[in-house]
């Protein structure tokens, strides 16, 4: 078989959607493909949700039902063993963004450290994950970065923010299960960076435990990770990474045209491919020091990752090397990896319906805005459809 042809298979992808799920995949693909309808959906949404007008039902049977895993890690456990039954790793996703409360923030980190406390019995749950606003305002995140000077009440904030990144961290070594970090604004994202290698440096001595996530959109990044691998191998700790491309481009590019600074965003989609396959290249040409999370939905930057590994003899199940991609999203990649026996990982979100919006709304903007991605799958449910109906 030609080895770029594996994410053709569409029986393989959508092996486990029933005829009913196919349909609804498609019907949700199609709408969302329209960038009007998504603008308008979106903001009808929210202000629905926001007067409580009785909406939920209706999300829930379209974008949530397909998008996320449930609004408890229970509801996600079905799921969770069914991809494992075809080779696919499950990392669950407590989803719920834009709080402001401490409490919230508590809730969170509890929630983090019961699901690695789960994970550590579940070997189809080799991850956990969170995002630094999960864990703290984003405002805290954004004026350290900015390096203003913090209120006394400020500092206390600031504190408790660490000390859940303590919590989970600790949980996470002490189970041997890893955590990833995701990334998110430029303006937020030194002092998430600063905060997850000090936990790289107490945590990652053995073996990378707290990874870190590489927005390869970011033109910085590359030069980044090779100073904090040159400080790593100094002191003596392991890295992780997540590579991504970046989820943030309009908002980032929008920022920085709005203030007048150069925009953190790579100058063309090619300049950020080729940005992330570089990186991925370093960091598969130093696997002793280095584990890599391939969060992507593109297929040639995980052709090369695959032919890479070839040409260096790296077994399709090493343990540093893991794909993953977003429920919901390109099937194809991670069915037909799974089905090869690549690691490979489903994030899986889940949450309460109004907490989620946010991460839906991203997500149905990203497939409107993404050249080529609701095309493409709408193009592959098709042909499973006629496949199905042959
Ligand atoms: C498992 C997983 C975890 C993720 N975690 C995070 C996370 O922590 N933080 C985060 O920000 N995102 C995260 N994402 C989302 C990710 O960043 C992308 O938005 C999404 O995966 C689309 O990129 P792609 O690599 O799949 O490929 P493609 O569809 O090939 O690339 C689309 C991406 O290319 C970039 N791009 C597009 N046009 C241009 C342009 N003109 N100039 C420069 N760059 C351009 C943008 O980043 C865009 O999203 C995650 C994705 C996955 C699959």
């Amino acid at each position: 078989m030609d080895p770029n042809s594996l994410f053709d298979n569409t029986e393989t992808a959508f092996r486990l959607k029933s005829d009913s799920e196919l349909e609804r995949a498609y019907f949700l693909f199609k709408m969302i493909s329209k960038e009007p309808l998504v603008k308008i959906g979106s903001a009808v949404t929210k202000f629905a949700l926001n007067i409580n007008l009785p909406v939920e039902g209706l999300i829930r049977s379209t974008v949530f039902d397909h998008f996320c895993g449930g609004v408890n890690e229970r509801d996600c456990l079905t799921t969770v063993d069914k991809l494992y039954d075809v080779g696919v790793y499950s990392v669950l996703d407590y989803s719920v963004e834009g709080k402001e409360e401490d409490v919230q923030f508590d809730a969170t980190a509890d929630k983090v450290t019961e699901l690695i406390k789960f994970a550590k019995n579940k070997t189809a749950m080799p991850f956990s994950v969170f995002k630094p606003t999960g864990f703290g305002r984003f405002r805290i995140w954004q004026q350290i970065t900015e390096k203003h000077p913090l209120t006394e009440a400020e500092k206390l904030e600031w504190k408790k923010i660490e000390a859940r990144y303590e919590r989970v961290a600790k949980e996470a070594h002490d189970a041997n299960i890893r955590l990833l970090i995701d990334s998110e604004e430029s303006w937020m994202q030194d002092a998430a960076d600063t905060l997850c290698e000090q936990m790289m440096e107490k945590y990652n001595k053995e073996r990378p435990i707290v990874f870190n996530t590489l927005q390869c959109y970011r033109w910085d990044r590359f030069e980044y990770l090779k100073n904090l691998h040159r400080r790593a191998k100094e002191k003596g700790f392991k890295l992780g990474f997540k590579i991504v491309r970046g989820a943030y481009m309009e908002k980032e590019n929008d920022r920085a045209a709005e203030k007048g600074y150069k925009s953190p965003i790579c100058e063309s989609k090619q300049a950020t491919d080729t940005n992330f396959n570089e990186i991925m290249k370093y960091i598969l040409d130093n696997l002793n020091d280095i584990e890599l999370f391939i969060g992507t939905h593109n297929e040639a930057s995980t052709y090369l990752a695959m032919e890479l590994m070839a040409q260096k003899n790296i077994s399709k199940k090493e343990d540093g090397i893991w794909f993953g991609q977003l429920f919901g999203m390109s099937d194809h990649i991670t069915f037909n990896l799974g089905a090869e026996g690549y690691n490979v990982a489903k994030y899986i979100p889940f949450g309460p319906v109004k907490d989620v919006m946010p991460y839906l709304i991203r997500r149905a903007e990203e497939n409107t805005s993404v050249a080529g991605q609701t095309s493409r799958e709408l193009t592959l449910l098709k042909k499973e459809k006629e496949r199905r109906r042959l």
